[in-house]
């Protein structure tokens, strides 16, 4: 018997193997298996071929050992990953390890908790009187007291998302007579097992068009576009939907940006499919990773709510795959084999049979492209739950306000009046900056020198409060003096960031309970849980942060949300600047007026006329879609091109060298189809201490990148220099 074998190693292409007769009735398709490879006697590889011949001329050797006790990819699996080998130009070996959980180790592997039932923990009476008494070093019960007391009855599965490591504290409330504890049985057939609120809704008349749309295509692929504005009720829609696959006795599987920022949501599904659910993201261990890993693979749960990653997760018998937020980039992998979750999503239901659900508020450009011409059937959920209105969005034109004059933390006389007034209502509001730190350039009033990173070709930020300047690519520190190291003279920082955002709100409205929301302040999932309780229990009037506090946070008490400076995305090097824009202001727009109170928006910026800005403004996303297809259709990006990035990476006359000899090697490629640019040094030319060049390819189909890819085989395979070179199909960032 033979086998076909990829090496989880950075290796192109599979090797053949013969399988000893005492290994020949455990290896299948799919196996993982160890084989002889290289100087390793035993290197971990998977089985993606049975050949019957063997390769000529070629001595084989032994398979070694079989690692599972059943094969941890099916047929549909393997598929998929062919298709993402050939497609993104990654090595077979590095997906399929990709595609499996860390834990997986020895063969057995754990085993993990037998379920029985959902658990539920809820705040006690007089929790809430308890939390002002609770010693103040109990900072994990306080957190998880904050947290229960603002969501009220949760399946703890919740609470562990929110608190990956808040077992302890909870166990330690409950023998404190501070919160219950109680397991519920899981309702056959699915139903719900929350008393009010999880029950399905009965849906409003566009969401049972939406659902019956989908449900009318399940048993075959077919993917859906849902184009729902934000709080127009998508999620009730992909519950409902999956509810009846899962009648129908299919697998589902969710996959969703962030599950650390939106903790409600694996409660939600909690709460409705009970331990049918099992949840895949970065705030569990390897171990219960692992777990949850093998009680979908052996069909303990059906139903797999998780990150990028979980693409790869092995539901059985899949019957839906629903992409949420489907335009978030946090689902584009940046290193390793850069892969699209979703568009592996539709790769993967097609290979299964499954419908596909993408969706949006603001969906892609790519994603929109389909629904027009067909590939996809556009579905729309044109309102809000209730009718409620979508926020008025007012505009501060930076560049009109009177030159000289001052504005602290960049909040104009419209922003501070708007905040002042909501926090005296007893109302809530949001900021949001897209730039972490006090001052994001210090600059010398004297010389003019500029600090900047010794290992990377940026400028240091000003983080005031620890009193340092803060590299953001390699973390490089180093103490802040007021005067400048080269001439003692004055220095002046410019280019507020969110720690100064924060500064200026307190000194505008003093008596306003601040809180900061980015990756300064909040080091973990639990914080930023505990943060987002506070707020939710309105402990916090105001929330200033970073891109955080776009995500699909549903807080009734928000009347007012400002964007300080809604420029920064769009300077970026970055064909997709304007689309990113214009889906992070509809995005955090969205976070205000979803209670009874109507909601208003800020948003200031120096240009206001920029289609990204002025769309958003009028919640206009068709506008804007028609004015940047356009603009891509003229230059040939995406979604009318195909590009390719190749990133080279190395000492400075070693990059320079490979990515010469890159494009040596490509220019007689390129035809009327193919275009390249570079090879040129990247937007940030240094990062850590290596040097970067990139070239990027456009082509008008895939077929002529990957004659490019060909042709670049043995230079990016023995890079003169010594540096490395990495393909990335689809690029997203162009830094
Ligand atoms: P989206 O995902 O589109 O932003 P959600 O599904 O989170 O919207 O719904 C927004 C809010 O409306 C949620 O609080 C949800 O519980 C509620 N909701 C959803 N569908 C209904 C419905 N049919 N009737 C009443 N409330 C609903
Ligand atoms: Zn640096």
């Amino acid at each position: 018997m033979l086998v076909e074998v990829a090496v989880a190693a950075a290796v192109r292409g599979t090797f053949t193997y013969r399988v000893p007769s005492r290994l020949a009735g455990e290896v299948s398709l799919g196996s993982r298996v160890a084989v002889p490879f290289g100087k390793s006697p035993r290197a971990t590889g998977y089985v993606v071929g049975l050949p019957t011949v063997p390769p000529k001329g070629i001595e084989l050797r032994d398979v070694a050992g079989v690692l599972d006790e059943f094969p941890p990819f099916t047929q549909p699996m393997l598929r998929l990953i062919r298709w993402a080998e050939e497609y993104y130009l990654a090595p077979p070996g590095e997906l399929m390890r990709a595609a499996l959980p860390p834990g997986l180790n020895a063969r057995g592997g754990a085993s993990g908790p037998t379920r029985r039932g959902v658990e539920f923990a809820a705040p006690a009476s007089g929790a809430a009187e308890a939390l002002v008494t609770l010693d103040a070093r109990a900072h994990a019960r306080r957190a998880v007291l904050e947290y229960l007391l603002a969501r009220g009855r949760i399946p703890v599965e919740e609470l562990r998302t929110a608190f990956p490591r808040g077992r302890p504290a909870l166990t330690a409330l409950v023998k404190a007579g501070l919160a219950t504890l109680e397991t519920v049985s899981v309702a056959a057939g699915g139903g719900s097992l929350l008393p009010a609120a999880e029950h399905p809704f009965p849906l409003t008349a566009d969401q049972s068009a939406a659902l019956s749309r989908i449900t009318g295509a399940a048993g075959a692929f077919h993917t859906f576009l849902l184009h729902g504005v934000t709080g127009s009720g998508k999620t009730e829609v992909y519950l409902q939907a999956i509810a009846l696959a899962r009648a129908a006795g299919k697998g589902a599987l969710v996959l969703v940006p962030e599950i650390a920022l939106t903790p409600q949501l694996a409660g939600r599904f909690r709460a409705r499919f009970g331990d049918q659910v099992a949840l895949l993201h970065s705030g569990l261990s390897d171990r219960e990773r692992h777990a949850e890993w093998l009680r979908l693979r052996r069909g303990e749960a059906r139903i797999c709510v998780g990150v990028r990653s979980a693409v790869f997760a092995p539901v059985q018998d899949l019957g839906i795959v629903v992409v949420d937020e489907e335009h978030d980039p946090s689902f584009k992998q940046d290193d390793g084999p850069g892969y699209h979750a979703r568009d592996l999503a539709v790769v993967r239901a097609r290979e299964e049979g499954a419908v596909c659900v993408l969706g949006s508020a603001t969906p892609s450009l790519e994603t929109l492209e389909n629904a027009r011409t067909g590939k996809y059937e556009l579905v729309v959920l044109p309102r809000r739950i209730d009718d409620r209105p979508l926020p008025e969005v007012r505009i501060v034109d930076l560049s009109r306000i009177r030159k000289g004059a001052p504005l602290p933390g960049l909040l104009s006389p419209a922003l501070r009046e708007a905040l002042v007034a909501t926090v005296r209502a007893g109302r809530q509001a949001i900021l949001f900056l897209n730039r972490r730190g006090f001052q994001t350039l210090v600059l010398c009033r004297d010389c003019g020198r500029e600090e900047r990173c010794g290992n990377c070709s940026v400028s240091l930020t000003l983080h005031a409060r620890r009193g340092v300047l803060l590299c953001h690519y390699c973390g490089h520190s180093e103490r802040m003096s007021p005067r400048c190291p080269a001439c003692g003279g004055e220095r002046a920082g410019v280019g507020a960031g969110t720690e100064q955002v924060e500064a200026a709100v307190r000194e505008v409205v003093p008596e306003a309970r601040v809180a900061r929301m980015d990756r300064d302040a909040l080091t973990g999932a639990a914080d930023v849980a505990e943060l987002l309780a506070r707020f939710a229990r309105r402990e916090v009037d105001v929330l200033v942060g970073t891109q955080m506090v776009t995500k699909g946070h549903d807080f009734p008490g928000v009347t007012l949300v400002g964007v300080v400076l809604a420029d920064t995305a769009l300077a970026l090097p970055d064909f997709r600047a304007a689309e990113r824009t214009f889906q992070l202001l509809t995005q955090v727009a969205g976070r205000a007026g979803r209670g009874d109170e109507p909601g208003q928006v800020i948003v200031q910026t120096f240009h206001p006329h920029s289609p990204a800005v002025a769309f958003a403004v009028g919640h206009d996303y068709a506008g804007f879609a028609e004015v940047e297809l356009d603009r891509r259709r003229s230059l040939g990006y995406p979604p009318f091109g195909r590009m390719m990035a190749v990133r080279v990476e190395g000492s400075e006359a070693g990059a320079r060298r490979t990515a010469e000899a890159l494009g040596d090697a490509a220019r007689p490629a390129l035809s009327a189809g193919v275009s390249m640019l570079g090879p040129a040094p990247a937007a940030i030319e240094r990062i850590r201490g290596k040097s970067r060049w990139h070239l990027l390819f456009r082509a008008t189909d895939p077929a002529a990148l990957r004659r490019v890819h060909r042709a670049l085989g043995p230079a990016a395979l023995r890079p003169p220099g010594g540096a490395s070179v990495r393909f990335d199909v689809d690029p997203h960032a162009m830094l």
